[in-house]
């Protein structure tokens, strides 16, 4: 982890919170950041050899044919981890690995080119392309998509190392939710032309009508914005977000470009009334977001290797870059699931909503009103079918993306007292499957 990094040298503390004090021996080497390998498990960090003796808990293979282990002394009741735990963390959510790894982004180069080639070739020929692309490149082995479990593993590790460091079977730590939610689902979209917005009414009623409200991230300044829209989705207790001023890369395309664009970019969202940010075609440079002057912004998926900018930060909870609260996105989008590749069913959004669940995570779907997206009759049934069928999950807290965010300050900060705060359970199992996480009782 570097100085400049916008994660918080403490944030994996901060993400379980155990109310149990133990002794963890976790620190980095001195060598750069590498892969650790556990079985399927990778962590990116820098490893460190001079150990201690005990009983190993876990053992990493490095790149060069060494391994390193995790120890237990258990006379002095301490751990001894190989690596920072919290280097660890901060590596899969800033998107640091991407260093680390072979990479199938386009280059800045390529990236201008695609924008300036995009206007002249028709829609159909493009999703040709991509279809062809994806085909030829295959998914990456990390993030694993559709659901990647790196820092799920990491939490479990750390409550693993936190029970044997301090001699429990069980101990408590701050829950994720709210009451005791088992997990929390939002839902976004992106509005990305005039069209988008007028069909963006009949995405509310559909939601609305199923006990849904979700967020409308619009355009600064691509096309015009009807007011009237905007309030009545404001009115009706749906969020409206900010999707960039312009819908290309520009903003993030360089520095003085970013820092030119951002008062303009603080004047739209104020005029919207967004408190959210979510990156045209989710471009990013993660060090950046903390600098949007927004209380979150959503633009990181969890993993993704279908966008522009390829990539995930493996975690299904939110977590803070700076004083920004971001919220990944979980769920495939739509028109990676419908058009690129052409399902028909929900099938994959219902298995990857159960998934996520049974992380307690947040679910986060992005999908578009637009025409060639939801705005296409076919599409909007699918979605419909969505919402009937998570609609009767009670379990399932279904705030605004911007409670999220809300709910997510006040769990950092708050007093053990808080009424919403309730506790979770982690208990220790097996070698290897690391500890369980059990939600409060409701
Ligand atoms: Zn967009």
């Amino acid at each position: 982890m570097t100085a400049a990094s916008p994660v918080h040298g403490q944030a994996l503390e901060r993400l379980l919170q155990p109310t149990r004090a133990a002794a963890i021996d976790s620190a980095a080497g001195t060598g750069p950041p590498e892969w650790l390998v556990s079985g399927r498990w990778r962590v990116l960090a820098q490893p460190r050899f001079a150990g201690m003796h005990g009983t190993e808990i876990e053992r990493f293979d490095l790149a060069s044919g060494q391994t390193v282990g995790a120890v237990h002394d258990t006379a002095a009741g301490s751990v001894w981890i190989p690596f920072d735990l919290e280097e660890a963390y901060a590596n899969y959510v800033t998107e640091a690995w991407r260093s680390r790894a072979r990479d199938r982004a386009l280059g800045p180069w390529q990236l201008a080119a695609y924008y300036r080639v995009k206007p002249l070739l028709p829609r159909s020929w493009w999703l040709l392309a991509r279809r062809a692309f994806v085909r030829w490149s295959g998914l990456p082995a990390f993030p694993v998509w559709p659901l990647d479990d790196s820092v799920f593993r990491l939490v479990s590790f750390y409550a693993h190392c936190v029970l044997l460091a301090a001699d429990v079977p069980e101990a408590t730590f701050r829950w994720f939710w709210p009451r005791g939610y088992r997990a929390a689902l939002v839902l976004t979209h992106d509005v990305e032309s005039a069209d988008g917005l007028r069909v963006a009414i009949e995405l509310a009623d559909l939601e609305e009508s199923r006990g849904f409200r979700s967020s409308f991230n619009i355009v600064g300044s691509d096309y015009p914005i009807d007011d009237g829209v905007v309030r009545e989705l404001q009115e009706r207790g749906f969020e409206i977000g900010l999707h960039g001023l312009h819908h290309d890369r520009s903003l993030f395309s360089s520095r003085t470009a970013f820092v030119e664009q951002l008062p303009e970019v603080a004047d739209a969202a104020r005029r919207l009334g967004a408190e959210g940010f979510r990156s045209p075609s989710t471009h990013r440079v993660i060090e950046w977001l903390p600098e949007l002057g927004v209380s979150y912004d959503c633009s990181v998926p969890h993993s993704d290797p279908y966008e522009p900018q390829p990539g995930g930060c493996c975690s299904v909870w939110p977590y803070f870059l700076g004083g920004v609260v971001e919220l990944p996105y979980t769920l495939p989008q739509d028109y990676t699931l419908f058009t690129l590749l052409g399902s028909k069913s929900i099938e994959l959004w219902l298995s990857q909503v159960e998934a996520i669940e049974r992380r307690f995570g947040l679910v986060q779907c992005l999908s578009h009103p637009d025409p060639g997206y939801l705005g296409d009759r076919d599409k909007r049934v699918l979605y419909a079918e969505f919402l009937e069928a998570v609609a009767d999950r009670s379990d399932v807290w279904r705030p605004l993306p911007r409670e999220v965010a809300a709910w997510w300050r006040r769990r950092d900060s708050a007093d053990p007292a808080d009424p919403e705060l309730a506790l979770g359970v982690m208990r220790r199992r097996e070698a290897h499957t690391y500890a369980s996480l059990e939600p409060p009782a409701r």
